[in-house]
């Protein structure tokens, strides 16, 4: 006060009360005219109240200052004419300004706006100029680092008393964490919903709060027709209670279920799913919601069916096919064992299946095969099972038969059912069938042994005649193991050179003369030696290698006798046997033909032997081939005569050259009297029919005397010659021709 006159200053007073209140103290120093210091005027002012005031202010700043910090929120003014900027600390924060550098133009809220946002900014600024409402605004930032931060910012214009806008007023909020919740968010419920399995969400109480899209098409019900129901609407009774209660108990124990449910849709349709359910617990480890997941498994369920049906049934004639068929005679067995029942399988082959098929084609072949499948079930009961084990091949389970009286019932039943003819588009087919059956328990224990031991009775039946059917007999097994090995090994036998040809000459009678040979055909197994063609022929035919074995023969035979000739031997020609089952299945004019021409040998020098039986089997049919064959220039012989029924009609038609008198009626010559007539006989008839006749299987003096005198005009046998190698040919060959070494 001494230095300048006067004084100012905010002081705490102490009051009666024994309270300090704050004063605002003027003084000023009065002086006399001479300018002596006289006094001074103090003037107190209280101010106490006007300092809560200015405390409370300062705390409720600092209050706004913190509220949005925590808010992540700034505000900001724009003088728009100045275009000075004021803003509160949050929005450096915000917008990461260095508060040093003191901005204090707009601009620097522009800068770090993202480029793609500006546009949208711009706009809206000038919006919120046009109109004193605020407005709303979502944009990003951009920071050099390339980061990038949400934030809302709102605007509202204040204006002049005339109104024009004088001001922007703004806050500006950081929204980068809410946004990134609310795109998960997004995404969670865009999952929900385009999920393609169903979702179903309930509360604690198991009341279903929500469900999806997906839910709906599966299930037909929509939102609100299942809000506050209970799952328990979608039951269907395919489940018992013990299952759901173990489906509870896992839920609660594990927190999750997982497993095929069988519900019911809306249209009281059933569906199958694939459901995993689980639990959600809040922090405290309580249950707030279960989740059911779930798909439909309809779909997969019938490709499974299908799959199912491929696997298991024939595709021609859907019956049940040979892993079916098995499957059932185990379950069959499993049953009938356990009531000391008995069962039979029937295993049936079509007997002429096979001609039609050939001759036919296969799309006849297969017609037939379907109304042969349609005719056996038609023909059977319906808890007897028909299968089709593959081509012809029908195979038939009867449980509980009793005895075979009862089975065999069945077996005529089917016999008379597939002998009447089968109508087709074009072709009134007759084929008939044998059947051979097992039975449980005599027969086999099990299902393999059971279908083999009918098919083993199956091939005697065919044995006996087509037509027919036949039980299993013990003693089938033996022969046809011996049957089945010998098979497998002739397969091989070709490809292993293990077969030869053997020549057996045959001579004239008359001058003793070496005329030919037939060939005869053998196997020398590498373990078992040589096999005679009686074991192996007929399964050769059965399985039809005698196509190409018979091709070989014939072939190997012309070969020789092609390279004999050529060496200047003087014999007429070679004997080679042919199959009916070669006459069948290939087409022999062009095998012997081709033959003919690829080993160079004349026509005149073979002479093929077919056996009397197959002759007059098919003797129309045969008659057309023999007189083809014969065009061609080789003679033909009828093997075996005399064994056959042959018709005396037909052999003057038979386009032959040659009786074979079959060796059966000259081995008891001269001891049986019919046999020496029958012999007799044949040979009065050959020559009346201007046939050469051969007596086969001449073993002495006395039996060549005696054909000799009865007029036969050549001879086979051992008494001439045994059947022997070609060595042992060209030696004999040699001796005849007086040549002692060629
Ligand atoms: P087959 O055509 O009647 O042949 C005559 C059979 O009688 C031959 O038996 C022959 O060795 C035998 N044999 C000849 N003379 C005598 C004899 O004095 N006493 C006795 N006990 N037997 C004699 P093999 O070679 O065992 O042939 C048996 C049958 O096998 C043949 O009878 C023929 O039907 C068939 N066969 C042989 N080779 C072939 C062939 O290449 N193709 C065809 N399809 N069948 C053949
Ligand atoms: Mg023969
Ligand atoms: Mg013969």
């Amino acid at each position: 006060m001494h230095r300048v006159g006067n004084y100012t200053a905010e002081h705490r007073l102490l009051g009666r009360d024994g309270q300090y209140r704050h004063y605002w103290l003027e003084a000023s120093i009065q002086y006399n005219q001479q300018g002596k210091e006289e006094g001074a005027v103090v003037c107190a002012t209280d101010i106490s109240s006007l300092k809560q005031q200015q405390e409370r202010l300062r705390h409720s700043e600092s209050l706004l200052k913190e509220a949005q910090h925590i808010a992540h929120l700034g505000h900001w003014e724009q003088d728009l004419a100045t275009d000075e900027l004021i803003w509160s600390e949050e929005v450096y924060r915000i917008f990461e300004i260095d508060p040093t550098a003191c901005p204090t133009a707009f601009p620097v809220l522009i800068d770090p706006v993202h480029p793609d946002d500006r546009p949208a900014i711009n706009k809206a600024y000038l919006a919120a100029q046009a109109d004193d409402k605020p407005i709303t605004l979502d944009h990003r930032l951009l920071f050099a680092d390339g980061r990038v931060k949400w934030v809302r910012k709102c605007v509202i214009t204040h204006y002049d008393t005339d109104g024009r806008p004088r001001r922007l007023v703004g806050t500006v909020q950081d929204i980068t964490a809410e946004r990134l919740i609310d795109e998960q968010l997004v995404l969670a419920a865009s999952v929900f919903e385009s999920s393609l399995n169903g979702i179903l969400i309930t509360d604690a109480n198991a009341r279903i709060i929500k469900v999806n899209r997906a839910f709906t098409e599966i299930m037909g019900y929509c939102s609100e027709e299942v809000l506050g129901q209970k799952p328990g609407l979608f039951k269907s009774g395919y489940h018992d209670q013990d299952f759901y209660r173990k489906l509870w108990a896992t839920l609660k124990l594990a927190g999750k279920w997982q497993g095929e449910i069988w519900d019911c849709r809306k249209n009281g349709e059933l569906v199958p799913l694939w459901q995993s359910i689980s639990a959600v617990h809040d922090c405290d480890g309580q249950v707030i919601r279960y989740i059911g997941v779930f798909y439909d498994l309809s779909e997969q369920k019938r490709t499974e069916e299908h799959i199912h049906h491929l696997a298991y049934y024939d595709s021609l004639t859907d019956l049940p096919n040979r892993q079916l068929f098995i499957d059932r005679c185990e379950l069959a067995l499993e049953k009938v064992r356990r009531n000391h029942q008995s069962l039979a399988v029937l295993f049936l082959d079509l007997d002429r299946f096979k001609h039609v098929n050939d001759s036919l084609g296969h799309p006849v072949g297969d017609e037939l095969l379907r109304a042969v499948a349609q005719r056996l079930k038609n023909t059977l009961r319906h808890g007897d099972t028909v299968a089709r084990l593959g081509g012809d091949e029908f195979i038939v389970l009867l449980e509980d038969t009793g005895s075979h009286a009862v089975v065999e019932n069945v077996a005529r039943k089917i016999l008379a059912g597939l002998d009447q003819p089968f109508m087709t588009q074009d072709h009134k087919l007759e084929i008939g069938t044998s059947i051979g059956i097992s039975c449980y328990p005599e027969d086999g224990e099990d299902a393999t042994a059971l279908i083999k031991h009918a098919d083993l009775a199956l091939y005697q039946a065919k044995g006996q005649g087509r037509g027919n059917f036949q039980f299993y007999d013990v003693r089938l097994t033996e022969r046809a193991k011996e049957r089945l090995f010998l098979e497998s090994e002739l397969r091989d036998a070709l490809k292993r050179e293990e077969l030869l040809v053997y020549y057996q000459p045959q001579f004239s009678l008359a001058d003793d003369k070496l005329i030919g040979a037939e060939a005869l055909l053998r196997w020398h197994h590498r373990e078992h030696g040589i096999i005679p063609p009686d074991k192996f022929i007929s399964i050769a035919e059965d399985c039809g290698l005698i196509v190409a074995i018979g091709e070989w023969v014939l072939r190997s035979a012309c070969r020789q006798a092609k390279a004999w000739l050529d060496a200047g031997f003087d014999f007429q020609r070679v004997a080679v046997n042919l199959s009916g089952v070669q006459i069948e299945r290939s087409d022999m004019l062009t095998t012997v033909r081709q033959v003919l021409a690829d080993t160079g040998l004349a026509p005149k020098h073979l002479e093929l032997e077919i056996t009397e039986t197959y002759i007059m089997q098919q003797a129309q049919r045969n008659i057309r081939i023999m007189e083809d064959l014969r065009a061609l220039g080789v003679a033909l012989a009828i093997d075996d005569f005399g064994t056959g029924q042959s018709s005396l009609g037909y052999l003057k038609r038979l386009p032959v050259d040659k009786l074979k008198i079959d060796r059966s009626f000259v081995m008891d010559i001269p001891h049986d009297s019919n046999d020496m007539a029958i012999t007799r006989a044949i040979i009065a008839l050959g020559h009346n029919l201007h046939l050469t006749v051969l007596a086969e299987g001449i073993e002495t003096a006395e039996q060549s005397a005696f054909l000799k005198e009865l007029g036969c005009d050549e001879a086979q046998g051992y008494y001439y010659s045994r059947p022997m190698d070609a060595a042992g040919c060209l030696r004999l060959l040699k001796e005849k021709a007086g040549i002692s070494a060629y």
